[in-house]
């Protein structure tokens, strides 16, 4: 039987600062988005696998207090230029 590659199977979620691991009494495991209690454009459980999020952070990143900005794959968009 081949293993299940997690970055295949989860997505950008596997990595996100905002995601809970949520596991069943059966050993099942769920992906429940963090952005969607205070932003309902994120859905709760997301469907998996998540190859483009305009809320992904990866985990480790220092906090945001910052609405997400969109990036196709997940990646922030362009600094805004300073002293404009
Ligand atoms: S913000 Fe996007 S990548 Fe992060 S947990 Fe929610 S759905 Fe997944």
């Amino acid at each position: 039987m081949a293993a299940i590659d997690p970055d295949a199977a989860v997505g950008l979620c596997l990595r996100c600062r905002h995601v809970h691991v949520v596991r069943s009494r059966t050993g099942g495991r769920f992906y429940r988005c963090g952005r969607s209690a205070t932003d309902a454009g994120y859905p709760k459980y997301p469907r998996l696998p998540v190859r483009s999020c305009d809320g992904y952070e990866p985990r480790g990143a220092p906090a945001t207090d910052q609405p997400p900005r969109g990036g196709a794959d997940g990646a922030a968009g362009p600094e805004p230029a300073l002293g404009e």
